[in-house]
């Protein structure tokens, strides 16, 4: 079995425009850096017209042409920081469970919101888990807000009371939002004053893996996705499994597979999925030895503890 704790039903209209700009300059940036500068809004239209899922369809077809049997959807709220999309925080919250409902054995939908935004936040997340069905809260800190603001506090507390597991964006992302406050340092507070919370901090802590890496093993209660590691794959998969190796290693029971999608590999989401699922074959060719047992422990058991399903 095989569970994604990382993805995205993503429509346009469900951020604003400023963010998009910044998520096109950085792939620009990264995957190939260009002078004299883009024609940014030609590129938007080639970037993000594959991205919009209209019905939420895709992400389901998605998962299961990757062999991916459980996907958890995760609602992104940068309103407060940039301005308030077309479609409502609220809605598309809504619209998330609504998918997850429609297909119970497939998606589990998180709530997603900017914990600045207050009492309506707060009720959006007990509304969302006790009518929509909803399982858990996604917060994404570079919206402008450390994980560890006592602003913050009263959304762990409701998140402790429901049984439902919390997945932090960690480490750093691009303009307009701020990367400051991806460091997973910020967690430790947060694991330390809830111990009893399951919490997931995404993307390894990318770049500051070491510091992510620390702070999950000193806490029981934290665990890391590895949503976004397919860069390294597609760059160089002798370093990929090197470093789920260390990995590994170091935290057999608290890893989680992610990808990241329909943001992350897109159209090479199955040569991911099927890395990781090969990896005692496929590490060895690279001299990086695996067993069956830990990979599975990857792919579905580390996750089932985190969401709290076992
Ligand atoms: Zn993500």
């Amino acid at each position: 079995m095989i569970i994604d704790v990382h993805n995205h039903f993503v429509q346009r209209n469900f951020i604003s425009e400023d963010w998009w700009t910044g998520w096109v300059k950085r792939r620009i940036a990264r995957d190939a850096p260009t002078l004299p500068p883009p024609d940014l809004e030609k590129l938007k239209k080639e970037f993000v017209t594959p991205v919009h899922d209209a019905t939420g369809e895709r992400v389901v077809s998605g998962l299961e042409a990757a062999g991916i049997d459980m996907g958890v959807l995760l609602p992104l709220d940068f309103g407060m920081l940039i301005r308030d999309p077309e479609t409502s925080i609220v809605e598309q919250n809504r619209r998330n469970a609504e998918l997850a409902r429609k297909y119970p054995h497939r998606l589990i939908a998180f709530v997603g919101l900017d914990p600045n935004r207050g009492q309506s936040a707060l009720d959006l997340f007990e509304t969302g888990v006790k009518e929509w069905g909803m399982r858990g809260l996604k917060l994404h800190p570079c919206a402008g807000f450390y994980v560890n603001d006592k602003c913050v506090y009263p959304f762990y507390e409701l998140a402790q009371d429901l049984n439902v597991t919390v997945l932090t964006h960690l480490g750093t992302e691009f303009p307009p939002i701020r990367a400051k406050y991806g460091q997973p340092v910020f967690l430790d507070d947060v694991g330390c004053d809830f111990p009893r919370l399951r919490i997931i901090g995404a993307h390894v802590g990318s770049p500051w893996d070491t510091e992510a890496i620390k702070i999950a093993s000193i806490h029981d209660n934290i665990y890391l996705d590895i949503a976004g590691r397919h860069f390294m794959l597609f760059a160089n998969a002798g370093d990929f499994y090197r470093n789920l190796r260390m990995l590994l290693d170091i935290l057999p029971y608290k890893l989680v597979f992610g990808t990241d999608y329909e943001f992350g590999p897109r159209e090479r989401l199955k040569e991911y999925v099927d890395a990781v699922r090969e990896a005692p074959r496929r590490g060895r060719e690279h001299g990086v030895n695996f067993t069956e047992e830990e990979i599975d422990l990857l792919l579905s058991g580390n996750a089932k503890r985190a969401l709290g399903m076992d």
